[in-house]
């Protein structure tokens, strides 16, 4: 297993510090967020993703105190925030905006939280020097005008300025969509190391699954203002609690099955039942099989997996290290994706055997 899927267990006895009870936000009669009530607790690293729309910005607004709920309750620490204004709560929003000074020094940037709460010159910066290491900057960059930063450099420098407030809690809102995908990857993990080494608690939003699979210690995935299941990103990737969440994770093979006069599951377009592992059987007579395409591979003979189909490729892409084909089998149009480099064998007519094993299938209800 990724060790990057699996969670931490010394985060999972943590007590909470920030409690959101029946959370709700309308906007007339529209619901943007919908009842949310999630535990989270010190020290995590907690994602909220979802598509565009799903309320992840509104319900971050409120936890920041930009905007107030219109039912239910936020605590933090056990004090009711409801109604506690944004620059009063010990918390921190990092933006995808930034918001930082542009015509002032990047010390004087980082320094700002530090001035205002009134700290002594020599202490401010020593302090923001101490902060230019932490986001990995060089301590020549204090005097640097903020303008002549790269994103990816002004991405740090704010990271830097919200660590100056020393926020219990750190709020960040898509902070790295705007960068390139390169430089994206290196923050995400920086991001991750500045978690763990600071201690503090995270609450992130992103659109990007990828993002929070890399960084978060549980992700909550939200669908028209409700948060639909939070988990390990572990859990969500091997047991999505619908087909929603599943197929967030990016393409998958969906079959709808339906259970037949003699107890088999058939699917349209496909001849034969789709085998499903013991224990794993929907209790009504409707669900859906999942199954990624990884989880798929080409097959020798029939007996080579649970579930075996004759199918024709007819695209293939390179995604890296790996492979990605389409074919199609019967009806059905199928996704597998094999590490570079593995056989695929057609026989004379063009036709490969693909399968997958009833273990690997995700079933779900509906
Ligand atoms: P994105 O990923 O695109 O930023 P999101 O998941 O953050 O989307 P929100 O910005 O929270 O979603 O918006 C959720 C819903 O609430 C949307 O339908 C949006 O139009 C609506 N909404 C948000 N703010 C307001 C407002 N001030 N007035 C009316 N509707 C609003």
């Amino acid at each position: 297993m990724d060790a990057a899927l699996t969670a931490d267990p010394s985060k999972t006895t943590a007590k909470p510090i920030l409690q959101l009870v029946n959370l709700r936000k309308t906007f007339g009669d529209f619901a943007a967020v919908d009842g949310i009530s999630v535990d989270i607790r010190e020290g995590e690293f907690v994602t909220i993703v979802g598509p565009s729309g799903s309320g992840k910005t509104t319900l971050l607004r409120m936890l920041a105190g930009l905007e107030g709920p219109s039912e239910g309750y936020i605590s933090l620490r056990g004090e009711l925030m409801n109604d506690v204004p944004s620059n009063k709560r010990p918390t921190c929003l990092v933006f995808q905006s930034l918001a930082l000074f542009p015509h002032k020094t990047v010390g004087d940037n980082i320094e700002f939280p530090l001035k205002v709460k009134k700290v002594p010159a020599g202490e401010r910066k020593a302090r923001a020097l101490e902060l230019l290491n932490m986001v990995r900057l060089p301590e020549s960059y204090y005097g640097k005008n903020v303008m002549r930063c790269s994103g990816g450099e002004r991405q740090r420098v704010a990271l830097a300025r919200a660590f100056a407030y020393d926020p219990d809690v750190l709020f960040f809102d898509e902070p790295l969509s705007a960068l390139d995908y390169k430089l994206k990857k290196i923050l995400e993990k920086e991001l991750k190391d500045l978690h763990r080494e600071s201690g503090k608690t995270f609450v992130y939003i992103t659109h990007s699954l990828e993002e929070a699979m890399v960084m978060s210690d549980r992700i909550g995935v939200m669908r028209a203002g409700k948060i639909v299941q939070i988990g390990s990103p572990e859990e969500i990737y091997a047991r999505p609690a619908d087909r929603f969440v599943a197929e967030f994770f990016g393409e998958v093979n969906s079959f709808a099955i339906t259970r037949d006069g003699y107890g088999k599951w058939m699917s349209d377009g496909l001849a034969k039942p789709v085998a499903i592992t013991a224990g794993k059987e929907p209790a009504s007579g409707t669900a859906t099989v999942i199954v990624r395409p990884e989880n798929m591979r080409f097959i020798a003979d029939e007996t080579g997996a649970d579930n075996a189909f004759a199918a024709t490729i007819f695209n293939e892409y390179a995604l890296g290290s790996r492979i990605q084909y389409q074919l199609r089998a019967q009806k059905r149009t199928f996704l597998v994706e094999l590490p570079r480099g593995a056989a695929t064998t057609p026989d004379a007519d063009g036709k490969v055997l693909i399968g997958w094993d009833a273990a690997d299938a995700i079933v779900v209800e509906g």
